[in-house]
């Protein structure tokens, strides 16, 4: 199905970025992965989609702050893959405190990996999917992309602004064969997540299972976490040509978080 394509997934060395990765090369595609981690783990992570789906893949450490990195891994995969068809703009990062406390390099550095790399990396990789009429950009956003919630204002905000970011990337390729979408998963349990269930477990003097289970309960009505599996199986689809004509929009998969 996407056999022939690159796909430059950034933030795919863990959870979601991981799962989508995984997904889009057992369609067929090459995939470049980003992200930080071990080496030995990364290589490894390489080494088993290259094994399990016969794709070509490829690596950069590219840190999402630095936008002369951001562009190097955008080359870099035209380089060694042959082009850019797919990009998934999916590394992310967060901090929970009240505003009056936040620290200011924490904010400069959510909105630099959830929101900025992500006009970076799509101001690399547009004039190629222009050159050859095709291209999917995929943003990852969150539910908090629509809705807020206490102590994540700079998450809050990122999420929020990728939204937009979306709906013009969406508008100004409308003509072309080029689309724009976001997703916008509700709690999904990666190294991101596991951090604030801990932390909740120690604040409450709660286990683990009870601090995820709260969780759950306070936002996501479905009382399941989503999976990087189902994450990945909505990318798919929104690479198929069944998904031409969606642009500018947001989707939510998350258990019914932004129902209500
Ligand atoms: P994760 O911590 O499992 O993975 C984050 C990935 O981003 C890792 O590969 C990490 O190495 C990479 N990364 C972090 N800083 C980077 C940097 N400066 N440069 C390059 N790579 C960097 O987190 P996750 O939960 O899989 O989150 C992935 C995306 O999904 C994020 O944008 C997050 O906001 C979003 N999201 C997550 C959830 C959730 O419940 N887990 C919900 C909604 C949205």
């Amino acid at each position: 199905q996407l056999s022939g394509k690159v796909a430059v997934v950034t933030g795919s060395t863990s959870g979601i970025g991981q799962g989508i990765a995984q997904a889009l090369a057992s369609a067929g595609a090459d995939v470049m992965l980003n992200g930080f981690g071990d080496k030995s783990e990364i290589e490894a992570m390489l080494e088993h989609l290259r094994e399990a789906y016969g794709t070509r893949v490829g690596y950069s450490a590219a840190d999402m702050t630095k936008p002369a990195e951001i562009t190097a891994m955008i080359e870099a995969a035209t380089h060694e893959l042959g082009r850019v068809d797919i990009l998934v703009n999916n590394a992310g990062i967060q901090h929970t405190s009240p505003l009056e406390t936040f620290p200011p390099e924490q904010w400069d550095a959510i909105i630099a990996i959830n929101l900025s790399s992500a006009f970076h990396t799509t101001r690399a990789a547009l004039p190629q999917m222009r050159e050859r009429n095709w291209g999917r950009i995929i943003n990852i956003a969150s539910a908090h992309g629509l809705v807020g919630s206490a102590q994540k204002s700079a998450y809050v905000a990122a999420k929020h602004g990728i939204v937009g970011l979306t709906k013009v990337t969406g508008l100004e390729t409308a003509e072309s064969g080029v689309t724009c979408n976001a997703i916008c998963p509700g709690w999904v349990l990666t190294p991101l997540v596991k951090k604030q269930i801990e932390a909740r477990a120690q604040r409450e003097g709660k286990s683990i299972e009870d601090a995820e289970r709260d969780l759950l309960r306070e936002k996501q009505p479905s009382l399941q976490f989503v999976t990087p599996e189902q994450l990945g199986g909505l990318a798919v689809f929104l690479c198929s040509p069944a998904a031409d004509q969606m642009r500018g929009q947001i989707l939510s998969m998350d258990g019914g978080w932004t129902a209500g």
